[in-house]
């Protein structure tokens, strides 16, 4: 203990304390503290990771080789959010590494940017097994990790890729065909529903759709 430090615990006592509260300081008030966009999302945002690479709030949890947060840029304005991770990226312990992930990195170049610019994350984060679809007491249990992602990101644009995707950051029942390529609020955020890529796998013909969705991104963001 220095001895400035000493002297000032002697004064306390003889100005009668007896005892010192060090628990810490009490909290900053939410509109004193810098937002995430000022100090940075990087920290925070590894932090939640850290958090959720352990999360055990449902099933998935027993068989998944590991937690598929997301990968990207911190900073990001542009999300992509996609259903749960397949069998290469419960491996891999990143989103949209296989053949889906390859089509989604090819939109994303066709954009102008790179997969280092964007942000790209799940609605669920551990793999269902045989890649069934996720149960909904499964997408609840996870939802609030999507949405804390957002929150510390601030993207400006955000597109879902599939109805799992748009249901569940949403909550609620939104047909694809009905709102693929409409703008939507979430959280005063704005968003681009399209098809998922498995889905275009399946029917290249949809991919001149995703296009046009895109280039009302790459209009949105001047890119
Ligand atoms: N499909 C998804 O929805 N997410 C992935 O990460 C991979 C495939
Ligand atoms: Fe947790 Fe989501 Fe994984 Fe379920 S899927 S264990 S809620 S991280």
């Amino acid at each position: 203990m220095t001895e400035d430090l000493v002297r000032e615990l002697e004064l306390l006592r003889e100005f009668g304390f007896t005892y010192l509260d060090i628990r810490g300081a009490p909290p900053t008030p939410a509109w004193q503290r810098p937002n995430a966009a000022e100090v940075g999302g990087a920290p925070l945002l590894s932090e939640f990771e850290a958090v959720v690479s352990t999360c055990e709030k449902c099933r998935l949890s027993k068989s998944r080789t590991q937690v598929v947060f997301g990968v990207g840029n911190p900073n990001a304005d542009l999300m992509f959010i996609g259903e749960a991770p397949g069998r290469d990226e419960d491996l891999k312990g990143e989103p949209f590494v296989g053949r889906a992930g390859q089509l989604l990195t090819d939109i994303i170049k066709a954009m102008h940017l790179t997969r280092e610019d964007v942000y790209i994350a799940n609605v669920v984060k551990c793999r269902p097994p045989e890649n069934r679809n996720p149960e909904q007491d499964e997408l609840d249990a996870c939802r609030p990790h999507i949405r804390r992602q957002i929150e510390i990101i601030q993207p400006r644009v955000i597109v879902t890729l599939g109805r799992f995707a748009l249901q569940s950051l949403t909550e609620k029942a939104f047909s694809i065909s009905d709102v693929r390529g409409k703008w939507i609020d979430y959280s005063g955020i704005r968003v681009m529903p399209t098809y998922h890529p498995a889905y275009l796998l399946r029917t290249p013909s949809a991919k001149k759709e995703v296009w046009e969705d895109m280039k009302k991104v790459m209009a949105e963001l001047k890119l």
